[in-house]
Parts: structure tokens; C-alpha cells; sequence
């Protein structure tokens, strides 16, 4: 009797541990099941967006988190960073078939979406090109005078020295655009390949970081964006600086100050005739050491332009380009 009684209390009791086995793994699965599905949701919900979504405009906060990146040890967390403000900076270092896409991979900025201007709009943008000069603190004295702000596309010559610094700075103080030109200036070495380009474009960026904290988001190529020095190449840099997020600016009025024949008069009348047939104006005028024509006819440009009921703005990557490369 006694054994018989045993026995069953003994199955009776494996019976009931096999229970419990079962309802701990039950409870297990369910939980690992919920945690699983608690972390897919964290991640549909948190992860960035890979699409090119396009921002109307670069705010200065986003582009300085992606500079402060650079400090980031990690080459990773920097392009991270970058791809938050250009999702084009991760998809080089995956795709990798133009290999100049993973040079400077700090050299990124928002793709930002063009807005035509609007009927009617009477706007001027006056373009300075190939300063900082010994001519640049005049100029802005003058802009000053007639409260005028423009926009100045810098080139140190190949050559920095304490003044491009100083007046660079002073440019951007005074409220002034500031967009990249070239460092050299030199046609044949930065259209030879787009490594070429990019390696100089890098070099004044720098400097123009250097000077005033800001990276500039907009630029123009030396000779515009197409010329007798880059016709192989032209197609092959503008579609990887467009890729980067960088904006260039051709012109629709050149004030034709580059012409050795040039006169006061010539700037003048050909600067102001153009412009008064334009809703819109992009105007190309110089403020390199030699420019003191130019120099010289601003204030009255801008006098004749505000009677005409023109008023004037500086150029952002949001204000819809002219370009020479591609015309519309
Ligand atoms: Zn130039």
C-alpha cells in the first residue's frame, strides 16, 4: 500500500513540476516576444530617414553640429553627422564607384530646394568676385553708405596672409555674404580632374572657416560654370558638388569690369541698361586690387537702381541660380 501510494505521489508531483516548467517558459517566450517587438518599434520610430528629403533652408545650428562632428574620433560618428544634414554623405562611403566621393568628408551642407523669384520682384544681387583687396574696405564702406548688403566670392590667390584673414572676417562682420571662388584662382590646375577641384575649393573653405567660424554654403566657379578650361570636366564637378549640397552662382548681368577696355562709363551704363530689363539680377563685378573702376561707379549703380524701385539682396542656396553650364 505504502509503495502504491508513493508512486502516485511521486507522478503526481512530476506531474505538477512540468506544469510549472511550462508556465515559465510560457512566461519567457512572452516576454522575449515583447521585447523584440518593443525594440522594432524603438527603431522604426528613432532611426534617421535615408531619403534626400529636401530643407528650404540651411539652418546655421544644423551645419555647426556637423563641423563640431569633426572633432568625433570616430570617422563613422562624423559621417553619421554629415549624413543628418546630406544624406548624400553616407551613400558615398557605401557606394563608393566615384572614388573622389569620400574625399573631405566634412564638406557637406544641406540640398536645399530653389525658389524662383516672383513676378515682380525687382531684385539685384550684387557679386563681388576675386576679393579679399586692398580695395575691400573701401568697397564695404561704400555698401555701408547706401545700406546695401552683397555677396562677395573669395579667392586669396593662392596666397593667405594675415590681411585675408582680417578682411574676411570684416566682410562677414559687416553682414556680407560670403561664398567660395577658388584658393589659387588657377584655371588649368582646379579644372584638370574633380580631385583637383575639390582639394582647392577644401583649401579656401578652410580659410574662410579659419577667419569667420562659418562654412560657406554657396559658391562660383572661377570663369563661371563653364569655360574654355573645363569643358571635359564641368559635368563631372558640378553634379558632385550638387551631390554635396553646394549651390553655385553664374551671373544674368556681367558688369563687363574684367574687360581690359573697360571705362566708368562702360561699367556704369552696361550694369544699370541690363538690370532695368530684369525682374531678377545676378550682376558679376570684381573687387580684386585693379578693380577701381567698378569701385568707383557702385555707389552711384545702387542711387540709379533704388529710384528704378530695385531693391537689393544677398544670394543663399535657396534663391533659384542662373547657370551658364546649364541654361535654362
Ligand atoms: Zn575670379
Amino acid at each position: 500500500m505504502k509503495t502504491i501510494r508513493s508512486n502516485k505521489y511521486r507522478r503526481r508531483r512530476r506531474r505538477s513540476d512540468r506544469g510549472r516548467l511550462f508556465l515559465a517558459l510560457a512566461i519567457i517566450g512572452g516576454a522575449v516576444i515583447l521585447a523584440a517587438a518593443a525594440v522594432i518599434i524603438c527603431l522604426i520610430l528613432f532611426l534617421p530617414k535615408n531619403s534626400a528629403e529636401e530643407t528650404t533652408k540651411p539652418t546655421p545650428s544644423v551645419i555647426e553640429e556637423a563641423v563640431t562632428s569633426e572633432t568625433d574620433t570616430s570617422s563613422q560618428s562624423a559621417t553619421d553627422a554629415m549624413a543628418k544634414i546630406n544624406p548624400n554623405a553616407a551613400t558615398a562611403e557605401t557606394t563608393g564607384k566615384l572614388s573622389y566621393q569620400s574625399l573631405y568628408p566634412e564638406m557637406y551642407v544641406p540640398i536645399v530646394k530653389k525658389i524662383p523669384a516672383k513676378d515682380g520682384a525687382k531684385v539685384v544681387y550684387l557679386t563681388f568676385d576675386d576679393g579679399p583687396s586692398s580695395l575691400t574696405e573701401e568697397l564695404l564702406d561704400v555698401l555701408d553708405k547706401n545700406n546695401v548688403k552683397a555677396t562677395f566670392f573669395v579667392t586669396c590667390q593662392g596666397n593667405v596672409t594675415n590681411d585675408t584673414y582680417r578682411l574676411l572676417k570684416e566682410i562677414a562682420d559687416r553682414g556680407h555674404v560670403i561664398g567660395i571662388h577658388t584658393f589659387s584662382h588657377n584655371y588649368t590646375e582646379i579644372y584638370a580632374s574633380v580631385e583637383a577641384f575639390l582639394t582647392d575649393f577644401s583649401k579656401m573653405n578652410d580659410v574662410i572657416y579659419e577667419a569667420t567660424g562659418e562654412k560657406p554654403t554657396i559658391f562660383r566657379f572661377a570663369g563661371g560654370s563653364y569655360n574654355s578650361y573645363n569643358k571635359k570636366t564641368y559635368e563631372a564637378i558640378i553634379a558632385e558638388m550638387d551631390r554635396r549640397g553646394y549651390t553655385y552662382f553664374d551671373w544674368n548681368v556681367d558688369s563687363g569690369d574684367s574687360n581690359d577696355n573697360a571705362t566708368e562709363k562702360s561699367i556704369y551704363d552696361t550694369t544699370v541698361n541690363s538690370i532695368l530689363g530684369n525682374n531678377k539680377s545676378v550682376v558679376l563685378m570684381h573687387n580684386s586690387g585693379s578693380k577701381e573702376k567698378t569701385l568707383n561707379q557702385v555707389a552711384s549703380i545702387i542711387k540709379k537702381l533704388k529710384k528704378e524701385g530695385y531693391h537689393f539682396d544677398v544670394l543663399d542656396p535657396s534663391v533659384k541660380p542662373f547657370s551658364l553650364a546649364y541654361p535654362e
